[in-house]
């Protein structure tokens, strides 16, 4: 079973699939790995490790026709899934539900792909919880921004010129990125205060110190069972929102984490809303690659809305390569535990894991939302 890694083309993107701890544990477990030279570069990760730990590194045009498994971070590009021999098995963020139809080539040339946002979220499948990691990087990463960028400390502290108070922090969707927010902006010394539509991660937000707000959403169901956010009606969302603008005027930093999978993302902060807010408030909003929870966010941009910047990052984890890299590089090495039998490439399609994240069967099997997007017939 010979897996390949190769770099990653995306602007902007500094993360490697797998980490060079990996590759070591893959070669033990009878895997051989061949790695694109300079892959893991802007990660920390230079090829003379990776070579330790037992890989061999290729130019990325003999890399891809050997491969048995393609693992990469983005979707690979469709010259690079021309170069792979058919029933070859792709697997990395493949975003099936946000932009199914650029899969076509991975049925058209008889590939079998699995998108590790699919893998369900079972205890089995914790280890191999992509999304979680990701998440966790960003969560973190989103804080640092806001405090890096507001003109007031995060601490409170008592001087010889008197006392700074504490940063005001509130944080909206308290999933797995929104409650690394709130342990981040609690390590910094804020005063920390979350929203999110499931009443299940109130206890979640107190663990952490920070105070849950509540909502009377007339005790509708707001948690599918997947343990996602359901998508709210109109009035239920209103009455998040008018609770959140009342907030939102008394903090220093909000940051959004709201989204529904495969939807477009909740507006959270209206016009009105970010307009209350004081100048100089820092707003980062982690839904911006889903349409945004904020009025004025602009995907990808800093936005200065009358002395209040609002943070619109499409890709935070690539900006903490290293350890993004190493949390979803032991991911994949979990995932492809599930398809190695002693070496050699073994797809069980009855396990749940493998089923539930799978986007494509050596061309069949196709996923319903890239079916119907390619114009297939659901099979
Ligand atoms: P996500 O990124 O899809 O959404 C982030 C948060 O936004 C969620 O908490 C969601 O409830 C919230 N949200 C959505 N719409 C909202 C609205 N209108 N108002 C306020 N909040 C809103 O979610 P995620 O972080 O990927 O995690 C979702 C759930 O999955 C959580 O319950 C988490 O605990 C669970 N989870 C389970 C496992 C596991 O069991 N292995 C692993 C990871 C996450």
């Amino acid at each position: 079973m010979r897996i390949a890694v190769p770099r990653e083309k995306q602007a902007g993107e500094a993360r490697v699939a797998l980490v060079p701890e990996s590759v070591k544990k893959l070669v033990a477990a009878g895997a051989e790995v061949g790695i694109e030279a300079g892959a893991g570069l802007h990660a920390g990760f230079p090829d003379a490790e990776y070579q330790t730990a037992g890989a061999s590194m290729m130019g990325r045009a003999d890399l891809l026709p050997e491969a048995d498994i393609l693992a990469c971070v983005n979707r690979p590009e469709p010259d690079d899934f021309a170069r792979l021999k058919p029933s070859a098995v792709v697997i990395g963020f493949l975003k099936p539900l946000d932009e199914p139809a650029a899969l076509g080539p991975i049925v058209s040339r008889k590939l079998t792909a699995f998108a590790v946002e699919l893998v369900p979220r079972t205890t089995r499948a914790q280890s191999m919880d992509a999304l979680s990691s990701m998440a966790t990087v960003a969560g973190y990463k989103a804080v640092l921004l806001a405090a890096a960028r507001l003109p007031r400390m995060f601490p409170m502290l008592m001087t010889a010129a008197g006392t700074v108070p504490p940063a005001k922090v509130l944080v909206l969707g308290a999933g797995v990125a929104g409650l690394q927010a709130i342990a981040t902006a609690r390590r910094l010394g804020a005063v920390v205060e979350a929203y999110d539509v499931r009443a299940a991660a109130g206890q979640d937000v107190k663990s952490l110190g920070a105070k849950f707000l509540e909502v009377d959403l007339g005790g509708i169901e707001t948690q599918d069972a997947g343990g996602y956010a359901k998508e709210l009606s109109p009035e239920a969302l209103q009455r998040g929102r008018d609770m959140v603008a009342k907030r939102a005027a008394v903090s220093d930093v909000v940051i959004t984490t709201a989204q529904v999978p495969g939807r477009k993302a909740p507006l959270m902060l209206t016009e009105e809303a970010v307009n209350s807010m004081r100048p100089g408030s820092v707003i980062v909003d982690l839904a911006a690659s889903t349409g945004g929870n904020v009025a004025f966010t602009k995907a990808g941009e800093d936005v200065d809305h009358n002395g209040i910047t609002i943070l619109g990052p499409l890709n935070l984890p690539a900006t903490v390569p290293g350890h993004a890299s190493q949390l979803y590089s032991r991911n994949l090495t979990s995932f492809m535990a599930l398809i190695n039998d002693k070496g050699a490439l073994k797809i069980d399609m009855n396990d749940d894991i493998l089923k539930g994240a799978c986007v494509a069967y050596q061309g069949g099997s196709v996923h319903p939302k890239v079916a119907a997007a390619l114009g297939l017939s659901v099979a």
